[in-house]
């Protein structure tokens, strides 16, 4: 036996006895993983959500990852608000009709239901982040839907969160694209005021709230650059729309997000139009 074929046969042998001492259990509800992942018992199913439960299966047990959906049917193809009766083809909504729109595009890997909004909360809440390295991945396979990236840029958390909480999910969520080989700024923009708690609020609301809620800390960065925010959920997407704001101003070349989850807020264009959305002013 050949010195690498023993080290492989030591390797599965430590392997196995981890998993015997130490059985992986679901990161959302503790229950046992089956022995081995099979997750996938649909002949259609779409590739995404494909990759989730392939990506996902280790951390997560089957029923916590049913409902996993992507985000379909009529929507704006640069923002991806769901629009009604738009006969522009590619569809766009009304904000991201407008030449001076501050995001150059958004993609939302998943809609935050089900198994991705499981996995969201429990690495957010219940700081499972064991979660975020396959999170991290799926978003890393979706990147190419953006185009070319001098610089990723994770949303920030406003220091007391961060204390509190410990970590940041969305630099989680970007530690993989950095193995990748993406530049990423884990503290380029800095949260002067604390707006997480935008539920329950309205779009309008939330615009109001995070005005002036962002700073860009080395615009030297930032200046011709084309930079990626990333997020673990886009509800409205006036959060994205604030950071890409402050980063235009700073200079930057153009701005695109890419979010693991996106919640539909029932907004259709219309109500979305009439509230300016994230069009610069
Ligand atoms: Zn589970
Ligand atoms: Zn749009």
């Amino acid at each position: 036996m050949g010195n690498a074929q023993a080290k492989s046969y030591t390797v599965k042998i430590l392997s196995f006895l981890r998993r015997l001492l130490f059985p992986p259990r679901c990161r959302v509800c503790g229950g046992l993983l089956p022995w081995e992942a099979s997750a996938v018992g649909v002949s259609h199913i779409k590739e995404r959500c494909l990759a989730f439960y392939q990506e996902m299966a280790p951390v997560m047990c089957g029923a916590c990852m049913r409902g996993t959906k992507v985000p379909e049917g009529g929507r704006c193809s640069i923002c991806g608000v769901p629009i009604e009766g738009v006969s522009l083809d590619p569809p766009r909504c009304g904000v991201c009709m407008a030449p001076n729109r501050i995001l150059e595009k958004v993609v939302s890997l998943f809609l935050y239901e089900g198994g991705p909004a499981h996995g969201v909360r429990s690495l957010k809440y219940h700081n499972k982040r064991a979660l975020a390295p396959p999170m991290g991945r799926l978003l890393y396979g979706a990147i190419e839907e953006i185009g070319a990236v001098d610089l990723v840029v994770p949303v920030p958390l406003h220091l007391s969160r961060l204390r509190k909480r410990g970590f940041n999910q969305a630099s989680l969520l970007c530690e993989v694209l950095e193995k990748k080989g993406y530049a990423v700024a884990h503290d380029l923009l800095l949260r002067r005021r604390n707006t997480d708690s935008q539920a329950g609020l309205s779009r309008k609301a939330r615009l109001k709230n995070v005005q002036g809620a962002f700073e860009v800390k080395e615009k030297r960065l930032v200046k011709g650059r084309t930079i990626l925010l990333v997020d673990d959920v886009l509800t409205t997407g006036s959060t994205l729309s604030a950071c890409g704001r402050v980063l235009r101003s700073a200079g930057a070349e153009s701005v695109s997000a890419l979010a693991f989850a996106r919640r539909d807020t029932g907004f259709l264009q219309s109500a979305y139009h009439k509230t300016a959305g994230w069009r610069a002013t």
